[in-house]
């Protein structure tokens, strides 16, 4: 090593983590600080911008791909650019890269889609979890990003919140064993680390973000970004408990919520944001914003921006997605700084929680992507994972209108089946939001078995399967030669309060599809969605067989090892299923309990 900046002790992998964080803050000026601060979105980040503002960080808001299709390595080269930009800053400091890899690496085409939380809820494995977190930093590190907005560990308590199939569980003691995906990202963490304190095994691991600090899951009648009223200590038991599950992992990173607490806004929430979490719990890493939230402070949206910004920076949020105008927001901390307002300290603290996560998630030493493991990218190993989720995952609700003579397995040597249904042959839909693009898309939107591919690679040579996305007359007309029919029908994908829904009635003219074909052939529903929905009488009356399969991913496969009795089904609800969405929100606990399926049901 030569020359002085390269005897910096920041830049010294063998000195203390704590140490190369004091001197690299030593050395910055308050533009460099804020910069840190700054997160800004992929489609307005110029290398110039990076490289004149010093920014901390660059993320990819939902699925907002470089270009249609882009794989690991668009993504890797797309990364690797700016990461050149910010290497080229005066001290060098590494971006983080971060992206919503919330089941894989789902904005990726060819990576691994695992099933969404909701399905991993009722495999109730954390072993699988922890594999799936693992193999997700492979295919996320390949693409040169070192950051996972994942996992989500809101308590689900009313369906008719949009992002339910992204909660593991109503029950937040079943949330708090689920919680593994965080080592799987992170590494193991050392028996003797501080609570909270931001861990990495390797390069190989990516950082992980519990989110949404807090309460998100728990709005009133399940608005999206809505009020969560509750006693600060239902809050705790209900609420945080499973970030403590986070913190023992070493959680680096923890995202604020949209929501309020009892009318508060979270984000402009010093009491939970810095007293709770980062004094009462330990936390050592940092605190991001949400998307724009700190324009959603206020009303009209966006208005009186330099107050918000003084706000939630003061309440405790360490970084900011900014992520679209991101020169006002430097301009207005800057200026909140030099008056005052906020607090020096406070830059310094949130930069040295900023930095200590970069120097730990060893950014510095391995700021590009490893191109060695592009060929982790969807491939075999990490699609058997799938396979094996999705076989844990579903649940059996039905097998059979005589329980004494079970409908399923299916027969794999019939002569003549039927399969049907708009969701039947859809990858899209199989994989729902957060893939490929935020509200999730239709058809062959990337590599994967859809239930169609999965029943045609399994069933007999001798087996005509015959395959029509919307039953005709014709074939209805002439059931007398199938055997059985396996209809798929469900939700469409949706994220956030796009999903938000008051009538959970399934979509597409779902529930008529399965009465039609059902009245005629005995038949398997095959049920995608991302929350309990209506069932109607009549289609748990005339199926056979009733399977719950939530939105399983691009591992098909797995859905037909089951229902062809390879191996057994072993999911549990994770939910209580409503009868009508009169009954929301439900809870178990409630004395007038009276579900259709109870929490932990499963044939
Ligand atoms: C969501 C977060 C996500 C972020 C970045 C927000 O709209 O609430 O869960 O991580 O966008 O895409």
């Amino acid at each position: 090593m030569e020359g002085k900046e390269e005897s910096c002790v920041y830049k010294n992998p063998e000195a203390p983590v704590e140490a190369r964080v004091q001197d690299l803050l030593s050395r910055m000026t308050l533009m460099e600080k804020i910069g840190q601060m700054t997160q800004i979105e992929r489609a307005v980040t110029t290398h110039a911008g990076i490289t004149d503002f010093f920014i901390g960080s660059v993320l990819n808001g939902g699925g907002s791909w470089p270009f249609e299709d882009a794989m690991s390595s668009d993504w890797a080269d797309m990364i690797d650019g700016f990461q050149n930009a910010a290497l080229a800053t005066r001290l060098g400091i590494p971006i983080m890269y971060g992206i919503d890899a919330v089941h894989g690496n789902n904005n990726v085409y060819g990576a691994t889609i695992f099933p969404h939380n909701i399905g991993l809820g009722a495999t109730r494995d954390a072993d699988v979890i922890r594999r799936i977190g693992a193999a997700t930093a492979l295919e996320v590190r390949a693409s040169g990003a070192h950051w996972a907005f994942a996992p989500c560990v809101a308590t689900l308590t009313d369906p008719r919140w949009g992002r339910s199939y992204e909660c593991y569980s109503e029950d937040t003691n079943t949330i708090c064993e689920l919680t593994s995906l965080v080592s799987g990202l992170q590494g193991e963490p050392p028996k003797e680390h501080p609570n909270g304190y931001p861990f990495l095994a390797g390069r190989n691991n990516v950082v992980a973000c519990a989110k949404h600090f807090v309460g998100d899951g728990g709005t009133e009648n399940g608005t999206n970004e809505g009020n969560t009223i509750v006693s600060y200590e239902d809050l705790e038991r209900i609420h945080v408990a499973p970030y403590l599950n986070c913190l023992a992992q070493g959680v680096s990173t923890v995202m604020a919520s949209y929501s309020s607490w009892n009318g508060r806004k979270l984000h402009s929430d010093y009491f939970l944001l810095t007293e709770l979490l980062k004094q009462k719990l330990g936390f050592k890493g940092f605190v991001i914003s949400d998307y724009e939230a700190l324009d959603r402070l206020s009303e009209p949206f966006g208005s009186n921006y330099r107050n918000c910004v003084k706000m939630s920076v003061n309440a405790g949020v360490d970084m900011v997605m900014v992520p679209l105008k991101y020169e006002p927001f430097i301009q207005d901390l800057k200026d909140l700084v030099e008056s005052g307002e906020v607090p020096m300290a406070r830059i310094d603290d949130a930069v040295e929680r900023i930095l200590r996560v970069k120097f730990v998630a060893g950014t510095f030493e391995h700021p590009l992507a490893d191109r060695s493991l592009l060929p982790t990218v969807g491939c075999k190993e990490h699609r058997e994972l799938g396979r094996e989720a999705v076989r844990k995952s579903l649940v059996l609700l039905k097998n059979g209108k005589d329980v004494a003579k079970p409908f399923l397995p299916l027969d794999r040597k019939a002569k003549r089946v039927l399969v049907t249904g708009t969701h039947a042959d859809d990858l899209g839909y199989q994989c729902g939001g957060w893939t490929k693009a935020w509200y999730g898309l239709s058809g062959r939107i990337t590599i994967g078995t859809t239930l169609l591919d999965a029943i045609r690679a399994t069933v007999g040579e001798e087996t005509e399967v015959v395959y029509e996305k919307i039953p005709s007359e014709e074939t209805l007309a002439s059931v007398q030669g199938f055997s059985y029919a396996i209809v798929a029908v469900g939700e469409t994908p949706y994220a956030e309060t796009f999903g938000d829904n008051l009538e959970l009635t399934i979509p597409l003219n779902g529930s008529d599809i399965v009465t039609a074909v059902a009245e005629k052939i005995p038949t398997l529903v095959m049920l995608f969605s991302g929350r309990p929905v209506v069932l109607e009488p009549a289609v748990l009356e005339k199926s056979e067989a009733l399977v719950a399969a939530w939105l399983p991913g691009s591992e098909g496969q797995g859905m037909a090892d089951v229902i062809f009795g390879d191996y057994e089904f072993v999911g549990k609800l994770p939910v209580s299923w409503f009868k009508g969405v009169d009954q929301l929100p439900i809870k178990a606990e409630s004395n007038a309990y009276d579900p259709l399926f109870p929490f932990g049901f499963g044939l």
